[in-house]
């Protein structure tokens, strides 16, 4: 891949920030301003043979985006020309995840499948022109006489086939009489030609399967090249908005819409695709790690699907954000993963509520408390939003902290609790550590404390201080629960690059925890809002729970920790 300077996507980056600006909009700007487009039309085009990942959401963003700036519309095409690899599933799934994403498409959802017939029409006027044949070379074959960048192609021996055999054949192909692969119809354009897709393209191939939404109607479909512009022209898309790899396609897109009476006249434009660092945003590795149960689906909240990032609770604002401060450019990059975490870590600070939650419960006996007495104190829901409010926690003799919250030897830097040492319990009081209680494995398994009650709301009369404050659940009414902690997916920032992609899987990715408690105002809340656990992260709840046994899924840590996890070489 070719990589793009940091400074190039610095000043990438500065751009989109000023005015959302980019050479896309600049060329659609100019284009209405000179007239030369009344109504600017785009369109996304999905190919249904699998979910959409955060690659789309770009294209996504940038097609609705640009159509609602400029005041015109944006299609959602099913680009659904192989039937061999696309299911319905696919097609809802794409769908929910554009609306998810904040996109409407009104009135406009089409098919390329909707235009088979006249796509058909069109092939037949090219035979007609003496602009396309049918070739009965075998694929193999034909492939090794396109020649190379440096050898012109070899014509095929039925290049000069008659019209009238021509028609005859595509007829035939069409009515079914020949098997898959026996033949195809190709362009007559140029076997000379500098770029190789100018080289006779191939326009039908034959392919006796059903179609989810056409049937049996047709066993010879049209290839990608044929359909794609025909379908911009039939829907008077204005600016056909694709990846780099589509540019060497262009010659061909323009000399189809300029060798067919069709009713409009689209202009494709590349953009860089999206590549985000350890993860792989391609249909078929995707497609692959769910086949293979790499993964437990498409919307496994490891992968950079929307369903997946969905399921972990990346709010849908936040991937619109990201895609604005990527902005658009010509020149591939690799982007960090931070750049990404950002925007959902902004967002999820301003409207996550506050809870407490001990992901690996160390038990916690205050001495000095009454037996069977509890109280309640208050808790705000949001620093970040007054508005949010407070809610009242329950505290008691019994208590469960972090696990990681206590040290029995602690290094100098470690302040929070250790034999003698006294912390805050946020909201509560301060306590003070008497004794580390272990089994007979000499594992700690609880601590025995004592509380100060003139702390009540977590400040010391005399002034005294404490250098670390920890969240905390009271035993009494702690509800049990799982968290899921994901790391990426990938071990390395660049897996699509090495041999053996699933080698760089990350065996690390999902970490289950079975033990955890929180605390009770979490449950029967609005079920998919976010929560900030404090002191852990964001998160949410995931699908897979159930009365009295909530699953929580990490959205992303409070930090940015990639800076420190580099500089450890983690
Ligand atoms: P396939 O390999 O199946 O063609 P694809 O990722 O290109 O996979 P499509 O369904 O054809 O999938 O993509 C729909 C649209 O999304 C296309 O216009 C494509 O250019 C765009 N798109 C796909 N991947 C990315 C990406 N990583 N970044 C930006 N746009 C993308
Ligand atoms: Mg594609």
């Amino acid at each position: 891949m070719s990589t793009g300077t940091a400074a190039e996507a610095a000043a990438r980056e500065a751009a989109a920030k000023e005015g959302g600006r980019d050479f896309l909009r600049d060329i659609v700007e100019a284009d209405v301003k000179a007239g030369r487009v009344k109504e600017v039309v785009t369109r996304f085009p999905p190919e249904p043979n699998g979910y959409l990942h955060i690659g789309h959401a770009k294209s996504i963003c940038l097609n609705f985006g640009i159509a609602e700036e400029f005041g015109g519309r944006c299609h959602l095409r099913f680009d659904d020309t192989n039937p061999t690899k696309e299911e319905q599933e696919f097609i809802d799934a794409i769908e929910a995840d554009v609306r998810w994403l904040g996109f409407d498409w009104g009135k406009h959802l089409y098919h390329a499948s909707d235009y088979f017939g006249p796509l058909y029409e069109w092939a037949v006027h090219l035979i007609k022109a003496g602009k396309a044949y049918v070739d009965d070379t075998p694929l193999e074959e034909m492939r090794q006489m396109r020649g190379t960048l440096t050898e012109p192609g070899r014509p095929s021996k039925f290049r000069n086939r008659s019209v009238e055999e021509n028609l005859d054949l595509f007829r035939r192909m069409r009515a079914g009489e020949f098997p898959n692969g026996a033949r195809v119809l190709r362009a007559k354009i140029d076997l000379a030609a500098g770029n190789m897709n100018l080289r006779d393209p191939v326009l039908y191939r034959i392919l006796h399967a059903a179609h989810p939404r056409t049937g049996d109607k047709w066993c010879i479909y049209p290839t990608y090249d044929f359909a794609h512009g025909q379908s911009d022209a039939i829907e008077h898309v204005t600016h056909s908005i694709c990846t780099l790899e589509f540019e060497d396609h262009r010659p061909l897109y323009d000399w189809l819409i300029e060798n067919l009476p069709v009713p409009s006249r689209p202009r494709q434009y590349e953009f860089a695709r999206l590549n985000l660092a350890y993860t792989v945003l391609s249909k078929r590795v995707l497609t692959k790690l769910v086949a293979e149960g790499h993964v437990s689906g498409w919307d496994d909240p490891r992968m950079p699907t929307l369903a997946g990032l969905r399921r972990r609770g990346v709010p849908p604002a936040a991937i619109r954000e990201f895609a604005r401060r990527i902005g658009v450019a010509r020149a591939n990059s690799l982007v960090e993963m931070a750049i990404f975490e950002h925007p959902v870590r902004e967002l999820l600070n301003k409207i996550a509520l506050r809870r407490m939650a001990v992901l690996r419960p160390l038990k916690v006996v205050i001495e000095n408390y009454p037996e069977g007495r509890t109280e309640q104190l208050e808790a705000v829901n949001n620093p970040e939003d007054p508005s949010a409010g407070t809610r009242r926690v329950r505290f008691g003799r019994e208590l469960f902290v972090e696990r990681d919250d206590f040290m029995e030897n602690p290094p100098k830097k470690f302040f929070r609790l250790s034999p003698g040492k006294e912390v805050r319990l946020r909201y509560a009081y301060f306590i003070k550590c008497r004794e580390a209680v272990k089994n007979a494995a000499g594992e700690v398994v609880e601590l025995r404390c004592t509380y100060d009650p003139a702390t009540r709301g977590g400040n010391a009369p005399d002034g005294r201080k404490v250098q670390a404050t920890l969240h905390w659940v009271a035993a009494a009414d702690a509800v049990p629960a799982e968290v899921r902690l994901y790391e990426t997916l990938f071990k390395t920032p660049d897996p699509a690059a090495a041999d053996d992609i699933f080698a760089e899987l990350n065996p690390n990715s999902l970490e289950v925890l079975t033990d955890c408690r929180i605390e009770p105002a979490l449950v029967g809340g609005n079920s998919r809002e976010a929560v900030q656990f404090e002191r852990q992260g964001y998160f949410c709840l995931d699908p897979d729970s159930a009365p009295g046994k909530p699953v929580y899924n990490r959205t992303i840590g409070l930090r940015d920790t990639w800076a420190k996890e580099k500089a450890k070489g983690g």
